[in-house]
């Protein structure tokens, strides 16, 4: 029976929206991989909750930064559990924060690694693994982009936003050329959203924005949990190449 249960990799699955996906998959009855960078405590943690509700939970480190680890995380997979069907690209960094001025080689070098490379290494991997043509049983990719790809980061993180228009673009490209072959690909644009990421900033950048988004409140990583999972799953069978975005209006 378990080889009939399917499989999600989430990358950077510890904490965050990464981890309220895990849980939400769980819920929905996948296998779930987990990935992270350094909390190992939290994804260990987590996979003991996902255990409980019936579920298999493998937590993988690996840096998304690097392709040696990425193909580590999916040597992994093939090991334990010889099949993926769903791939979230969900670990991703701010870099520096400020304006155009605070960027340098070394950074940028960074950002562009964990938040553009790695996703392509990931969704290379997981598309060679889901293709019909490749014995494959077909799949979905969804990419955890930014409402930042739209608005621009102005101020705050253009480089940011700017890693996360490379995604969509990756998107729109990679659920083309892989629909053919039964992979879906969408994106998902979250607005401001509860979790660590925003330490990066000065303390009170959730409160501070939340006059700017038309719902008036930030939202819970599970809001953005929902929408992957629908992405992710038969409801959506028909949709690829295209985003949702879990902004409030934003
Ligand atoms: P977060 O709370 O900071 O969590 C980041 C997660 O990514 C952690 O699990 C972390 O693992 C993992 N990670 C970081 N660098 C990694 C690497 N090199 N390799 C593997 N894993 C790595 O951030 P979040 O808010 O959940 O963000 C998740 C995604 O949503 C990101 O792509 C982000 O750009 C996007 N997003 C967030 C917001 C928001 O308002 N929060 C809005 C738009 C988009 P460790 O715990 O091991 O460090």
């Amino acid at each position: 029976m378990a080889d009939d249960r399917k499989v999600m990799l989430v990358t950077g699955a510890s904490r965050g929206i990464g981890a309220a996906i895990a849980r939400a998959a769980a819920h929905e009855q996948y296998d779930v991989v987990l990935n992270y960078a350094t909390s190992s405590d939290a994804a260990e943690a987590l996979a003991d909750d996902i255990r409980d509700l019936g579920c298999r939970a493998l937590p993988v480190q690996a840096d998304m930064g690097s392709e040696a680890d990425v193909l580590r995380l999916f040597a992994a997979v093939d090991q334990w559990f010889g099949r993926i069907d769903v791939l979230v690209n969900n670990a991703g960094i701010a870099g520096s924060y400020g304006t155009v001025d605070t960027v340098d080689e070394s950074m940028l070098a960074r950002l562009w690694a964990v938040n553009i490379t790695g996703p392509f290494l990931c969704a290379r991997e997981a598309g060679a693994r889901m293709r019909t043509d490749r014995g494959g049983n077909g799949g979905a990719i969804v990419n955890i982009s930014s409402k930042a790809a739209v608005l621009g980061g102005s101020g705050e993180w253009v480089h940011y936003a700017a890693s996360k228009g490379a995604i969509d673009t990756m998107t729109v490209g990679l659920a083309k050329e892989l629909a053919p072959f039964g992979v879906r690909v969408n994106g998902v644009r979250p607005g401001l959203i509860e979790s660590d990421f925003h330490d990066v900033a000065p303390t009170g950048r959730v409160a501070r924005l939340v006059p700017t988004v038309p719902m008036l409140r930030s939202a819970t990583t599970d809001e953005v949990a929902g929408a992957v999972l629908f992405l992710a799953g038969p409801a959506a069978s028909y949709v690829t190449g295209t985003f949702v975005d879990v902004t409030g209006g934003r």
